[in-house]
């Protein structure tokens, strides 16, 4: 890559990065007016969001700053399964133009919609993104975000089109035809998940394509949580600069968050998606600096506003100014969320913990599985590796060492013996969306 290619003086800010930039105090203005407006808006037309505040006896008028935004009453998954599907819409349906739903794992999944305005919204986010990504008219990008009901596929794919960007609207999968795309077009830039481009990392090495020599140079990797560890290892196999992109389907889809070229936490697009922390038991607000979970009013939708919504995902807000110039705050990368924390007897352990400690080893390849069991009433917690095929051909007591770096290297971060087993490369499933880490046999 040209080392000066994102040199600030040769690659200007595109004019859609404007907001990013609005003075703080200017920017405090805008959304304490877009609160008010939002909550005037929400509370005449959504009859949960109403209940609630009456409950409260809070009523719009009295959100006069924004701190007073903890006065109003928070919003979490179940409240948009209790009201599926369109319960929590604040517009009539014909209004409304389009239709998402979130993966839904367990039961009827969560559906939003969106009005035309709501879809230039959420192209002038994605568009920020891409921006910040220093992608622009002339790229190619892969889009391999699943298309459908999933937001990845067409949120980004709106507004990258909106930007400039020339689309390969590939979706997730069909792996060989992906490799040859990205090789055949000279694709610049690809949009997908952490683990599924490491999937395609390994595809491209199987069929000989060196993907260090492609005209590929960006990265736009999010919906999953993924390490730093994970980032050094994709941006040396592929020779490219890896973003995180942050986003959920309740607060738009892709394009809440997104790192600049610093990576050093994502900026959120506060104009439109106001983050606060919150402790997630006593749901108290926390201080910027302070871990907790994160919530979101979206201040300008139309369709389904969300206000406080919980996202479950675990961050800091970070106020220390960006070396990018933008005045829109940061969050700290999501490591967690807090449905994906494991309790092992009685410690507290995320995956992106277990990950962070293999990955210090360059033996361990970036696929792993965690299998949580439960032995004569004991929690037992069993990481399985992949390492190269030649590692196995190695003396019997090599292996055991690096088995017990390994898990050394994991203990140390977790405080939790784990039982590591080495598996030889592409034995474990690997996915084309969303990875599934972790296997918990344990009783509920
Ligand atoms: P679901 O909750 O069914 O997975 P979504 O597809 O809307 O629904 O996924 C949103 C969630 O995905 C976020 O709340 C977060 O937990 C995760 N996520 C999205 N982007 C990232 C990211 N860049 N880093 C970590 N986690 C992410
Ligand atoms: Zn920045």
């Amino acid at each position: 890559m040209n080392p000066n290619y994102w040199n600030d003086q040769n690659s200007p800010v595109h004019p859609i990065s404007a907001p990013d930039f609005i003075p703080a105090k200017l920017l405090r203005e805008l959304q304490l007016h877009r609160l008010q407006r939002l909550v005037e808006y929400t509370y005449e037309r959504v009859s949960l969001f109403r209940a609630r505040c009456d409950e409260r006896g809070v009523k719009p008028h009295h959100v006069r700053t924004l701190k007073d935004i903890a006065l109003l009453p928070c919003f979490s998954k179940a409240d948009l399964r209790d009201t599926y599907p369109f319960g929590l819409f604040a517009a009539p349906m014909k209004d409304i133009v389009r239709f998402h739903a979130s993966s839904g794992t367990t039961g009827k999944p969560i559906v939003v919609g969106y009005t035309p305005n709501d879809l230039l919204l959420w192209s002038e986010a994605v568009q920020r993104c891409l921006a910040a990504c220093g992608l622009g008219a002339g790229d190619i990008l892969q889009n391999a975000y699943g298309y459908g009901l999933f937001t990845g596929g067409l949120g980004l794919h709106q507004g990258a089109t909106d930007l400039g960007l020339a689309v390969v609207p590939v979706s997730g999968g069909n792996t060989d035809r992906q490799i040859m795309l990205m090789r055949d077009f000279g694709v610049t830039a690809i949009s997908c998940t952490p683990s599924y481009f490491l999937h395609l990392i390994e595809a491209a090495q199987q069929q000989g394509v060196d993907m260090k020599k492609l005209p590929l140079k960006v990265g736009v990797f999010g919906a999953e949580p993924w390490t730093d560890e994970m980032r050094s290892r994709i941006e040396a196999e592929a020779a490219i600069e890896a973003f995180d992109i942050y986003g959920l389907t309740e607060i738009c889809g892709p394009g809440v968050g997104i790192e600049c070229r610093h990576h050093c936490g994502l900026h959120i697009l506060e104009d439109h998606f106001y983050p606060e922390i919150v402790d997630p038991d006593t749901l108290e607000p926390r201080p910027d600096g302070e871990e907790g979970e994160l919530i979101f009013t979206t201040l300008t939708k139309q369709a389904m506003p969300m206000i406080r919504y919980r996202t479950r995902d675990l961050s800091v807000i970070d106020t220390e100014p960006c070396a990018c110039g933008r005045q829109i705050r940061r969050i700290r990368r999501i490591k967690a969320r807090t449905d994906d924390m494991l309790i092992i007897r009685g410690v507290n352990v995320f995956p992106s913990q277990i990950e962070a400690g293999l990955l210090a080893l360059s033996a361990a390849l970036p696929h792993y599985a965690i299998i949580v069991s439960r032995v004569d009433n004991l929690d037992q917690l069993e990481v399985q590796v992949e390492i190269p095929r030649e590692k196995f051909s190695d003396r019997v007591g090599e292996i055991e060492r690096l088995r017990a770096q390994i898990a050394e290297s994991i203990h140390r971060i977790i405080n939790v013996a784990v039982k590591v087993t080495l598996v030889e490369p592409n034995t474990l499933p690997r996915s084309e969306g969303k990875a599934k880490r972790v296997t918990d046999l344990r009783p509920k």
